[in-house]
């Protein structure tokens, strides 16, 4: 057997079982060689021992009952770094890159900005922003004490645990609890937001392996979104962000809710990911000297030209 031939097995044995048969024998085979995935495509003719095969096999199975490759693996490659992820935590989304991306956007002008990343499940999202901004601190929370650990695992293999501190508790309750109000320049989240009747129509490799804690948004899918927009400016300084991963069609909700907010939010963006689909929302608090003034239902800078 050779890898070519391993790699046929695997896309047949996967085909109608896995969205993507070609990649995830791909995956499963290099990974079972130790060998980067590219390898595979490489050196069809290298070859395949029976005891890597019947390894190689096993994982099929596994991949054909629905399970993910990331669990299978155990690791993710999230915004060029690798992660740990297992069931405890949901698998990190290429489409989640964007709230990475705007953060740290928003962020190049802020000297050693204070970030917090709640629900940070394997800790993604927080742990490349602290890896995009070298002077920047990071706290991780998440409701789930597991999620946490695994994200304190992955702040290790990062290389970042100096620069990132870990809470467990629900939303805002645990960074108040650390004496955090007011002191954070951005809060980012990717909160579950699916609408909880929603959830079984999910694919079987979602919505038989992953946390349903981190998908079930409640009977509108909106509940944490709702919370968050009332909760998290009391963490944040004046003019601070949030950055939100938000379900592709809940733009025009999410900035309803936080037009009921605006005693809190001075303005609010809903960006599209690459897919054209509604999906991350920045929104910025009053800066200070215009506590309260409302601006547009758009343009997160709407404080901006506002001196006092
Ligand atoms: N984007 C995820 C999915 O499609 C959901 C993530 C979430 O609820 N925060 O499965």
């Amino acid at each position: 057997m050779n890898v070519g031939e391993a790699l046929s097995f695997g896309r047949r044995l996967l085909a109608g079982k896995s969205d993507t048969p070609a990649r995830d024998a791909g995956l499963l085979l290099s990974f079972v060689l130790s060998e980067p995935s590219e390898f595979v495509y490489l050196h069809p003719e290298a070859p395949v021992s029976e005891g890597l095969f019947a390894q190689y096999s096993g994982l099929l199975d596994r991949r054909a009952s629905g399970e993910p490759v990331a669990y299978i693996r155990g690791f993710h490659e999230f915004m060029g770094h690798t992660f740990l992820v297992d069931p405890r935590v949901l698998i990190p989304r290429p489409e989640t890159e964007h709230v990475v991306e705007a953060a740290a956007q928003l962020l190049t002008k802020t000297s050693s900005p204070i970030v917090a990343d709640i629900c940070c499940g394997s800790g993604a999202i927080g742990l490349s922003i602290a890896k995009a901004l070298p002077l920047s601190r990071v706290v991780l929370s998440d409701v789930s004490r597991e999620a946490v650990d695994l994200a304190r695992e992955n702040a290790k293999r990062l290389g970042l645990s100096h620069r990132v501190s870990f809470l467990v508790g629900d939303l805002v309750a645990p960074l108040l609890a650390a004496g955090l109000r007011g002191r954070l320049d951005l809060v980012t989240a990717n909160p579950p937001y699916i609408p909880t009747e929603e959830i079984d129509t999910l694919s079987p490799t979602v919505r038989d392996f992953e946390p349903r804690l981190a998908l079930d948004g409640g009977e509108s899918g909106l509940e944490m979104i709702r919370r968050i927009s009332k909760e998290v400016p009391a963490v944040l300084k004046p003019g601070g962000y949030l950055v939100m991963e938000i379900g592709a069609d809940q733009g025009e909700a999410c900035r309803d809710i936080m037009m009921e907010d605006r005693e809190y939010w001075a303005g609010t963006e809903v960006r599209r990911d690459y897919a054209g689909r509604q999906r991350v929302v920045v929104a910025r608090t009053h800066g200070t000297g215009c506590p309260k003034r409302v601006v547009g239902r758009s343009g997160v800078h709407g404080d901006e030209d506002c001196q006092g």
